[in-house]
């Protein structure tokens, strides 16, 4: 079996002024160390991206952002560009994530174009999927994830297919300390990467890392990192204090 590189990826969301960002960066940096077994990568709001950037300069931490819109320039207002985010040195960006897709109307074809957009310009997707409550009780799971999945990634090649990071979300336990157990998410995540395979053949979809998020913590972090298909974590609410996120990290590099 490949080995893949742990992941732990912080979504700070609609968090900290770019002052709060920067001494928060600064603490995650030091807890990081010069650690290299584990790949971290920070994703603070748009407004703090530069001088968070400025922080991670020279450090293993690499720098993400939380969305994008896929043109590369023009009448978009209040939108970000792929060229804007690579002139500030980001690596990664957050895409599909289910508030995006509740609150801001993402559909799958929307999604689907900032993927494209995100690999065609060297940055990295950490593409979100994952079912609701609602339809976790139906027994539709797998279906809806293989629905985002697949219309998510429609047209993606297969060697652009190995920058794609994948993070199974199950909305229900996003920030309600409602966490899925390691059966669920193994099932899941397996499921994911058998759907990858058929996309992109299957030495491909072993390379792929596929995050777990969802109320992830220190506490239940070891269970779920040692499941044979949880790569790493997209963590929201314990990224943003250093200590639980440079424990996260280090539960991470123990697997
Ligand atoms: C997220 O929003 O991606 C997330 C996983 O949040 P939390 O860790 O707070 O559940």
């Amino acid at each position: 079996m490949t080995h893949r590189k742990k992941l732990i990826a912080g979504n700070w969301k609609m968090n900290k002024t770019p002052a709060d960002a920067v001494a928060l960066a600064r603490e995650i940096v030091a807890a990081a160390g010069q650690r290299t077994d584990v790949d971290i990568v920070i994703c603070p709001p748009f407004t703090a991206t530069e001088s968070v950037g400025k922080v991670l300069d020279g450090s293993t931490v690499k720098l993400g952002a939380q969305n994008l819109h896929p043109e590369k320039s023009g009448a978009f207002t209040g939108e970000i560009s792929p060229d804007m985010l690579r002139a500030l040195f980001v690596s990664h960006v957050i895409l599909g994530h289910s508030e995006r897709r509740a609150l801001f109307g993402e559909t799958d074809a929307f999604i689907n174009l900032k993927v494209l957009s995100a690999l065609k310009n060297q940055l990295r997707p950490i593409f979100c999927v994952g079912e609701t409550l609602a339809e976790r009780e139906a027994g539709a799971t797998l279906k809806v994830v293989q629905t985002q999945v697949e219309a998510g990634l429609e047209g993606v090649g297969r060697e652009a297919a190995a920058d794609l990071i994948i993070a199974y979300e199950p909305v229900w336990a996003i920030g309600t300390g409602k966490v899925a157990t390691t059966a669920q998410a193994q099932e899941v995540h397996a499921f994911i990467r058998m759907l990858l395979a058929k996309l992109f053949t299957e030495p491909v979809a072993q390379k792929i890392r596929i995050l777990y998020g969802g109320s992830m913590k220190p506490a239940n972090a070891p269970e779920l990192l040692a499941q044979t298909d949880i790569d790493g974590g997209l963590i929201g609410g314990a990224s943003l204090e250093a200590r639980s996120f440079g424990e996260l990290i280090t539960a991470a590099a123990a697997k």
